[in-house]
């Protein structure tokens, strides 16, 4: 087992986990492994190689021509898909979307398991995803699993989508978070869900100053630092 601390932080899209996770990261000298950019990495190679990402035998097949590398500077996670960075290329809607379809089969979550698990053995890690405190990292130091209304999490989807330039409406966000929502929560592996010893966090009506406040008292206490 390692010595190294880990932390969980699950919930559905847009509930922060990737901001919150992002500061409290920074705040305990931990490292943030963010494992939707490796699903989104995958997507990404799909995409670009015009594969049909709704047939589960030809996405099965063709994972042994990916190789995902992660990368960690001065805290920030650079991803690798056959050895070329594509950090800024996975943030597209078009990724999001194909990542949220090729999730729900059995063996790319197989195919990133081991990558996932193996970034606990050299560091203290903050992990966000969908199955990290139930599959991933059952053994996590603390587990919090982060929620919102589907309305706040779009709003706040927008305003990161507009940040970057990326054109779209509240109505687009919005149906595209409740179709994410309903294959994450529904797909028969690994659903998102609060693990039975998870903290459930609801920041609807929260900012992210008070977010990050309240969960590295809580933190602090749970792993004495
Ligand atoms: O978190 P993010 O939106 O970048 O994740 C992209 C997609 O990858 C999600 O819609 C989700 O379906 C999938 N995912 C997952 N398990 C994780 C992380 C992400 O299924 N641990």
């Amino acid at each position: 087992m390692s010595n190294f601390k880990s932390i969980a932080i699950d919930g559905p899209a847009g509930a922060g986990k990737s901001d919150v996770s992002d500061i409290l990261a920074k705040k305990l000298g931990f490292i943030h492994v963010d494992t939707g950019a490796l699903y989104r990495a995958v997507a990404l190679y799909f995409l670009e190689n015009n594969f049909d990402y709704k047939n589960q035998q030809i996405i099965c097949e063709n994972l042994n021509k990916i190789l995902i590398n992660m990368d960690f500077k001065d805290n920030s996670q650079l991803i690798y898909l056959n050895n070329i960075d594509v950090t800024e290329k996975i943030r597209i809607k078009e990724v999001a979307n194909i990542a949220s379809s090729i999730s729900a089969f059995s063996c790319v979550r197989d195919f990133l398991l081991e990558i996932q698990k193996n970034t606990t053995k050299f560091n203290n890690i903050i992990m966000d995803g969908r199955d990290i405190a139930t599959v991933v990292l059952p053994n996590a130091d603390v587990k919090i699993f982060l929620t919102a209304s589907l309305e706040e999490r779009a709003k706040r989807r927008l305003k990161q989508l507009k940040e970057k330039n990326i054109n779209c409406n509240y109505n687009e966000v919005l149906n595209l978070i409740k179709q994410r929502d309903n294959n994450d929560f529904h797909r028969k592996i690994a659903p998102l869900k609060p693990s039975q010893d998870s903290l459930i966090y609801d920041t609807t009506d929260k900012n992210i100053n008070e977010v990050v406040e309240f969960l590295l008292i809580y933190i602090k206490e749970k792993i004495n630092c």
